[in-house]
């Protein structure tokens, strides 16, 4: 067991399971979690087994009893020592990410100073979860509107961002008076695991342990219970837009909210008055960065036609330059996939793409190495080939060429998911063009910046098949507190709105 994770509290064999506190013994079946750049074990996890999921639920539902009283700049400050907490912990966490999930050390600690970010930014949210006033209609009547705490929360993530997106809702969800439980991806449990000991120095000396609870656990046996729960008035899930077909549905069953941050499809256009050096560096990090396992990573690059052989032969070149091995070496730019699966989906891909007609301009293999790796990969073709509709999560990229503006919009808005979108171009037209109305249908658009790599102060989300859920910064706060509109009557008659008149 490497020292790092002793710091992080990860032994040999680790409890999946927080409920005010560990349960030692979880009843579910034991996982191993594996190193997917060797394919080597790193420690094992005892998984929740429902009565380990009832318990977590009590708990967090008892801890909301006494947190949502607490006011919101209180609970602020129990935020800033979290954030505080995961400033010491910063390196050998973003370490355990790397080593987990794989995507490289510089993005493993980045991922850690994602959640540092969001919870200085719930800090300051704490004091600024205002509600309007409005003018009443009736004399001696105020109105105005107070947002309160929801309840307990059910977070669902995905193995990609294995600690940052439990902290975009997780934060948020504090400052806002909720309670959580969290269950993780399959593939990614120690991550977790080592966030509820970072988290735990705090909240269990505040007394205030069921404030984030944790179930390892798979989607069968707490994911589907999470989703049914009608005590769980949230359920916040990222991840495919396949699991989140199903995860809404049954929350809507239930008549309850869902917010549903799922796959993406993004673009990138590059026009022919681009500056090209900036259009590749920002291709290159979306489609080749975290291995192409980001939600915003590009798929599809459009180019228009005066810079399209230009830009395409350069892209092809920095490929074969790309440095690939294990994500803990700084020099390493792509580590592995996820699982031996994802490689095979990468190759699926690759095989769908020569089976339409498609051309592959470099990579399309499978390393002969132990660990989940392939090479990044360009294909080619047209851009309505079924397989470039789909999310091929892995680092494969479409490149196309297009005539015009108009061409590249009507394709780049032609697939069933609208999370990231970015054009290239010092042309005010275009680029408001692609700002406007009938452009970019996503729910990020970005001019002369990449599709990954969003900043947490804005709103976080896309449309479409992405689920239309927003998280991180500006408002979305709002879908963590319920709205509750007040009217006082401090005079001495009671009129009815609308001039009714009764009795
Ligand atoms: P996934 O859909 O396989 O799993 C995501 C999570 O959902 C896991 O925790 C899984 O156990 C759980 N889950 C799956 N089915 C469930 C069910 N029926 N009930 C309850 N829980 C269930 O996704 P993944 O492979 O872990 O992650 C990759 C996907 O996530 C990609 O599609 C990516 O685009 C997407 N993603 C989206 C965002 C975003 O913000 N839009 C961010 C990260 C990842």
């Amino acid at each position: 067991m490497m020292d790092f994770l002793k710091d992080l509290g990860i032994a040999e064999v680790n409890s999946g399971a927080y409920a005010d506190g560990w349960i030692e013994n979880p009843s579910g079946e034991e996982t191993v979690s594996v190193n997917p750049a060797t394919g080597e074990p790193i420690a094992r996890i005892k998984n929740a087994g429902t009565d380990d999921y009832e318990a977590a639920v009590q708990a967090a539902q008892s801890a909301f009893e006494k947190w949502r009283m607490i006011p919101a700049p209180r609970r602020g400050e129990i935020v800033r020592q979290v954030g505080n907490e995961l400033r010491k912990y910063k390196e050998p966490l973003g370490k355990l990410v790397s080593l987990e999930m794989g995507k490289i050390l510089t993005e493993g600690e980045g991922e850690v100073q994602e959640m540092i970010d969001i919870a200085d930014f719930a800090v300051g949210l704490s004091r600024q979860l205002y509600g309007n006033t409005m003018h009443s209609e009736r004399p001696g009547h105020r109105m105005y509107e107070q947002w309160h705490p929801l309840g307990t929360i059910g977070i669902i993530s995905a193995f990609n961002f294995p600690v940052a997106v439990w902290s975009w809702n997780a934060m948020i969800a504090a400052v806002c008076g909720d309670t959580m439980l969290w269950k993780p991806a399959r593939d990614v449990p120690l991550c977790a695991i080592a966030v509820q000991n970072i988290v735990n120095r705090v909240i269990e000396p505040e007394g205030l342990g069921g404030l984030f609870c944790l179930t390892v656990g798979g989607s069968a046996t707490v994911g589907e219970k999470m989703v049914a729960d009608r005590r769980l008035p949230l359920i916040s899930a990222t991840g495919s837009c396949k699991m989140g077909r199903k995860i809404g549905q049954v929350v809507a069953e239930r008549l309850g909210r869902s917010l549903l941050e799922l796959g993406g499809n993004n673009a990138i256009i590059v026009m022919d008055d681009a500056d090209l050096d900036l259009a590749l560096r920002a291709i290159l990090f979306g489609a080749v960065g975290t291995a192409g396992q980001r939600c915003t990573s590009t798929r599809r690059v459009f180019l228009h036609r005066k810079i399209a052989d230009e830009v395409r032969d350069k892209l092809v070149r920095a490929y074969g330059t790309i440095r690939i091995g294990d994500p803990l070496d700084r020099d390493t730019l792509m580590g592995p996939l996820i699982t031996p699966r994802a490689v095979d989906d990468v190759m699926n891909a690759i095989a769908e793409v020569k089976k339409e007609g498609g051309e592959i301009l470099c990579g399309g293999n499978r390393l002969d190495r132990p660990g989940n790796f392939c090479e990044p990969t360009i294909a080619t073709g047209r851009p309505d080939m079924a397989i470039v509709q789909e999310e091929t999560f892995g680092p494969l990229l479409y490149v196309f060429t297009v005539d015009s503006l108009e061409e590249a919009m009507g394709h780049h808005n032609a697939v069933t998911q609208g999370l990231s979108s970015a054009i290239f171009t010092r042309n005010l037209q275009a680029s408001e063009e692609f700002l406007s109305a009938r452009g970019s249908d996503c729910g990020i658009a970005n001019v002369n910046i990449g599709t990954s790599g969003a900043e947490i102060g804005g709103a976080f989300g896309g449309e479409k098949e992405t689920g239309g859920g927003r998280e991180a910064g500006s408002d979305s706060w709002k879908a963590y507190m319920r709205r509750q509109t007040n009217t006082i009557n401090w005079s001495n008659e009671l009129p009815l709105a609308q001039g009714v008149q009764f009795l």
